[in-house]
């Protein structure tokens, strides 16, 4: 694998902040298996519902991340959310140069380049410590992918605040748009039987090609999977993780892992439990797939 970042990228938590005392169990079970820890706070529903304790939660997360010296992310639905993480970050680490880091990104539903751009601008003009990454649902077109790191960077921001960009596969109806599994070479269906997960991996041709665009436009950007929203289903996890790191040189993951998965108010049936992600990554280990 020839665009390995030095350090793997690995980031685990919830899918949502449900409590501080979930997120505090989360960051205790998992500091020392991973330094960046997700956990949404705005969470984009397909139908109404709870949605995520909202900015309240941001302070009092980002004062346990920082007691515990790991890095939260979550994800941002529109640009204001990004000034609310600037202001509890300001709240919490003051103005000096031991601020602590966050994550925000981009998520899947946002395919909205105004927005994009304006989340970008104040990423830039927040602290130095808050990156942004990108975990959209790629369109067919390795353009559109390419076109949101360009958004995102468009007022100004430096390439090095582009944390990374995570796979998290396309929606099952872009096979109506590509004809099938084998296009351009390898086939996950040859290890998945596509119908039973949730989102569909990218191929390994797909991914290449993305490299080679993202190199092609200046862009370095480390790629990581999303193995749980491509899985769907807790069980899937470790295998398509596997399947992903080994297959398409990745820079790391992100997976979403629960201290108590059967209670999760969001995604409960693919979340890993706190165990069960530690076996993931031991079972990765003797695979050479961690570094
Ligand atoms: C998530 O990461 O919890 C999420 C909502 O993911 P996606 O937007 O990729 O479905
Ligand atoms: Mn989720």
């Amino acid at each position: 694998m020839n665009n390995r970042t030095e350090q793997q990228i690995r980031i685990a938590g919830p899918c949502a902040v449900e409590s501080i005392n979930q997120w505090e169990q989360a960051v205790v079970g998992l500091q020392d298996h991973c330094d960046i820890i997700r956990g949404g706070v705005w969470k984009p529903r397909t139908k109404p519902g709870w949605d995520g304790l909202g900015s309240s939660a941001l302070i009092p997360m980002f004062e346990i991340a920082t007691k515990h010296g790991i890095t939260p992310a979550m994800e941002v639905l529109v640009p204001e959310h990004v000034d609310e993480v600037a202001q509890a970050m300001r709240a919490v680490g003051g103005n000096s140069d031991e601020m602590m880091q966050v994550v925000v990104w981009v998520g899947s539903r946002n395919q909205n380049h105004v927005v994009q751009q304006a989340m970008g601008e104040r990423v830039m003009n927040g602290p130095k410590s808050i990156s942004v990454g990108i975990k959209n649902a790629p369109w067919a077109s390795i353009d559109h992918t390419v076109g949101i790191a360009q958004h995102l960077m468009a007022s100004g921001l430096p390439q090095d605040r582009l944390a990374w960009l995570a796979l998290r596969g396309f929606d099952p109806s872009i096979l109506d748009f590509i004809g099938g599994w084998n296009e351009g070479g390898v086939s996950i269906a040859d290890t998945f039987n596509p119908d039973k997960l949730r989102n569909i991996p990218p191929t390994g041709h797909w991914v290449g090609r993305l490299q080679t665009e993202l190199k092609r436009q200046g862009i370095s950007v480390p790629l990581i999977a999303d193995p749980s929203h491509i899985a769907g289903r807790a069980d899937l996890v470790p295998g398509v993780l596997e399947h992903m790191l080994s297959t398409m040189g990745l820079d790391g993951f992100i997976a979403e892992v629960h201290p108590n998965p059967h209670e999760a108010r969001t995604d409960a049936r693919q979340q890993l439990s706190i165990e069960e992600f530690i076996d993931m990554l031991e079972q990765l280990d003797t695979k050479h797939l961690l570094w």
